[in-house]
């Protein structure tokens, strides 16, 4: 027996009895066959309602074989009439997102013949795939288009046409459909072979906001939101651009500006920075006097280059250079001779929890230890320095 589709009768259809035709155990769940149903199977997609059978949770309801069955955390009770309910907080919302994808594919259709290929409903995204690259401007003629078409406030029809109606109905579609052909219309904007629930008229999508685009395959992949995720989005990016603007006293619609000046700034005065280590450099190089005994340094947060700087300066006063800069539990160190430095590294790591190595004459890395440890191994390792 076919289980009667009530979510196409009535997509509105939240609660209603149907009578409980079998249910069969598999592995932890149950599968329930109804003989009629408001619970929306997954596909096209997007997931399937959740709900209650009496007072079992469903889980998921899938179509096999052109069955369609619900699934249980327990047993139904066979042959019996019970209520059901579904989640139609979440089912409507699908029905506003699915309603708002036909509208953004019809446009993207009408306006620049490109074909949907692709839609996947997720709990925290949506995305429309298709099948050829588009431009940030086509994006926002298309966004401004759709949402004309949610002002319309067009009729959404849903309907299965007679062999003879299908020869002369231009459809969209992914796949051939050789039966069971149902149609979803929007009038006068789309026409598209589809399956699940979807709104009355278009203006119940209430927004669309195409968030973003990317290259996908050969063609492009659309970041969507509607309705309450719209305006969710909207109100988010809305409070961060307020503080923006706030932060760097920049009007609302001027923030991008503020921003990139914001960061030139920073990039001067790193360059500045950069400037003024190197001169630190330069003048601690000078202050060390040419010996013939190693030369050990301790410094504060040096990165490696200056490091490098440092001991190319001052390997030519002394024959060993040790260098060590502290960053929390740990130190970068480089260290320079004419030879052996390898050797030296090596043997440091092993010790004191290290990892790094270089050349013959220069080696780099970071050791896990203690200054105190660390003094009392240079001492052991290392003649009067
Ligand atoms: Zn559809």
């Amino acid at each position: 027996m076919q289980t009667v589709k009530l979510f196409e009768e009535n997509p509105y259809l939240s609660e209603f009895t149907a009578k409980v035709i079998s249910c069969e155990k598999e592995n932890d769940v149950y599968k329930t066959i109804l003989n009629k149903t408001a619970f929306f199977y997954e596909g096209g997609g997007q997931s399937s309602d959740t709900g209650f059978i009496g007072s079992k949770t469903v889980l998921d309801v899938q179509l096999i074989n052109n069955e369609i069955y619900h699934f249980t955390d327990e047993p139904t009770p066979v042959g019996q009439e019970i209520s059901c309910k579904i989640n139609f907080h979440e089912r409507y919302k699908k029905m506003q997102i699915h309603t708002g994808e036909h509208i953004v594919s019809g446009v993207m259709h009408n306006l620049f013949g490109l074909e949907n290929v692709g839609f996947h409903l997720g709990k925290n995204e949506v995305t429309l795939d298709f099948n050829a690259p588009l431009t940030r401007e086509q994006l926002n003629t298309a966004e401004t288009e759709a949402n004309q078409i949610i002002y319309k406030n067009l009729p959404v029809i849903c309907y299965y046409p007679s062999q003879s109606q299908i020869k002369n109905i231009n459809y969209r579609s992914k796949k051939e459909i050789s039966e069971n052909l149902r149609i979803v219309e929007i009038k006068g904007h789309d026409i598209c072979a589809c399956c699940a629930p979807h709104v009355k008229n278009t203006g119940e999508v209430g927004i669309i906001k195409l968030i973003n685009f990317e290259k996908h395959k050969n063609g492009t992949r659309i970041y969507m939101a509607c309705a309450q995720d719209a305006l969710r989005d909207y109100q988010t990016i809305s409070q961060n651009n307020f503080e923006i603007s706030g932060l760097l006293c920049a009007k609302p619609y001027e923030t991008a500006n503020a921003v990139r000046s914001v960061l030139l700034e920073k990039e001067a005065l790193l360059h500045t920075i950069g400037q003024l280590k190197r001169n630190i450099i330069a003048l601690k190089s000078e202050t060390v006097a040419t010996s013939d005994s190693p030369l050990v340094l301790f410094e504060d947060d040096m990165d490696i280059p200056n490091m490098r700087n440092l001991a190319n300066n001052l390997k030519l006063k002394r024959p060993q250079v040790y260098i060590f800069s502290q960053i929390g539990n740990s130190f970068n160190y480089l260290c320079a001779a004419k030879s052996g430095m390898n050797e030296f590294a090596a043997k440091l790591n092993q010790t004191l929890c290290g990892k790094g190595g270089g050349s013959d004459s220069m080696v780099q890395g970071t050791i896990t230890t203690t200054k105190k440890d660390l003094i009392e191994y240079l001492n052991a390792n290392i003649d009067k320095f």
